[in-house]
Formats: structure tokens, sequence, C-alpha cells
């Protein structure tokens, strides 16, 4: 992969978090989501996860400078090295500059922004019937994928659970965050000429784009 450091951009349920496993897992780059290490915290019941757990369950953001000390510790890490995806981050323009700030200062630069464009029709579609591997963290669609049985993952055995946060009221939420702050993170891409729009309705055609693109 030429492009190797990388942010995924999009509505939540657009498929950022399912692309950015399949495509970790075919080129070694690591995927980190936000998402994910704040649902980590909640488990552990450290002070921070119980900081995230009443925002993420009224569908609104952390705080910029607490979310992204979070990347910028995870970013140091050696996994990184090869390359990384940043999935659920940046979310605010805050963010968006300081991550430029934090990749500076580590001497990394970002080789590209993908944004994943979706209808609300479809986020709402997705999310209401997402089941999540507690273990293993695999996605499932009751409706599209399902797993083999009812439940259970196919890949680890671990319980299948929906997130308390994809409600329909909770996802409305979450999807009015993201319209106020999208559109200027897509513009300072844009400007920066690091951006790449593509359709998130299907992964494996995602995932033809970007072998294509993140090659070039
Ligand atoms: P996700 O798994 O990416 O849908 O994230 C779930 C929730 O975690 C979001 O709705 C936010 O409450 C919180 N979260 C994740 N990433 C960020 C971020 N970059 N900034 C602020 N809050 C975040």
């Amino acid at each position: 992969m030429k492009k190797k450091n990388l942010v995924f951009i999009g509505a939540p349920g657009a498929g950022k978090g399912t692309v950015a496993k399949a495509l970790c897992a075919m080129s070694h780059l690591t995927h980190i989501s936000t998402g994910d290490l704040l649902r980590a915290e909640i488990r552990a019941g450290s002070r921070l996860g119980k900081i995230a757990e009443g925002l993420i369950g009224s569908g609104k953001l952390l705080p910029d400078e607490l979310i992204s000390e979070i990347v910028s510790d995870r970013l140091v890490q050696s996994d990184c090295d090869r390359g990384f995806i940043l999935d659920g981050f940046p979310r605010t323009i805050a963010q968006t500059r300081m991550l430029e700030t934090m990749l500076a200062r580590i001497g990394r630069n970002l080789d590209c922004a993908v944004y994943f464009e979706i209808s609300d029709d479809l986020v709402l579609k997705r999310l209401t019937a997402r089941l999540i591997c507690r273990q293993c963290g695999a996605i499932y669609n009751k409706i599209t994928t399902p797993p083999k049985a009812e439940g259970i993952c196919d890949q680890c055995g671990g319980e299948l659970y929906q997130r308390a946060d994809d409600s329909p009221e909770t996802i409305k939420s979450r999807l009015a965050v993201f319209y106020r702050e999208n559109d200027p993170i897509l513009e300072f891409y844009r400007k920066a000429g690091l951006l790449l729009t593509i359709p998130g309705e299907c992964k494996d055609r995602c995932l033809q784009i970007l072998n294509t693109e993140l090659n070039r």
C-alpha cells in the first residue's frame, strides 16, 4: 500500500469500521477506532469510561482535547509505524487541526482522507440491524449479513450484541452531530488535496476502489 496513513470519515453506519477491518486484514495497516477505544474504557470502568458512557449513550461527542489525547497516545505505539487507519477521528474541525499538529510532532504525514458517502435511509437500516461481536469486534447485519448461528460470532464463537447507541433515537442525534461538524472537515482535506470520496453502499466496491487509489 503506497498510501498508508489514512483517516476514514463518514456518517455513523457509512461502513468505515467494516471496510477498515477488511483493509487492515489484507494490508497489515493498524486499525484505530476511537469508538472502540472508548467502549474498551467503559468496559474497564475507568474514569474516562465513565465520562464517555453518558456522552456516547446520548449520541454526543467527547471533548476535542480529551479524544485527541487518546489518539495522540495511540499513534506513538509501534504498530502504527507500518501505517494506520483512523476510523471515527477527526470528527470536528478542531480535531482535524489537532491531528495535523500531533502528526507533525511525530514526523508523519497523512496520505489520504477517505470520505464514505451514504444516504440517511441506509444508515438507519444498517445501524438498527447491526450486531457486533463482544470478543473480536466482527460486525454483522441481521438482514444482509447474519451470523450462521443466532447471537454467535462465526469467526470466534463470541457473543453478539447490539450497541445501545444504535437505537433509532440516538442514531438521529448522531446524524445531526455528523451534519453539523462534517463540512469544514471535508473542506480542509479537499484544500489539502487529500480527499477521496467513495460510495459507502457496498463493502466490496469500497475495497476495490481503495486498493486502486491507495496504490497510486
Ligand atoms: P463510533 O463507534 O465511531 O460510532 O463512536 C461511538 C461514539 O464514541 C460517538 O457517538 C461519540 O460519542 C464517541 N466518539 C468516537 N469518536 C469520537 C471523536 N473523534 N470525537 C468525539 N467523540 C467520539
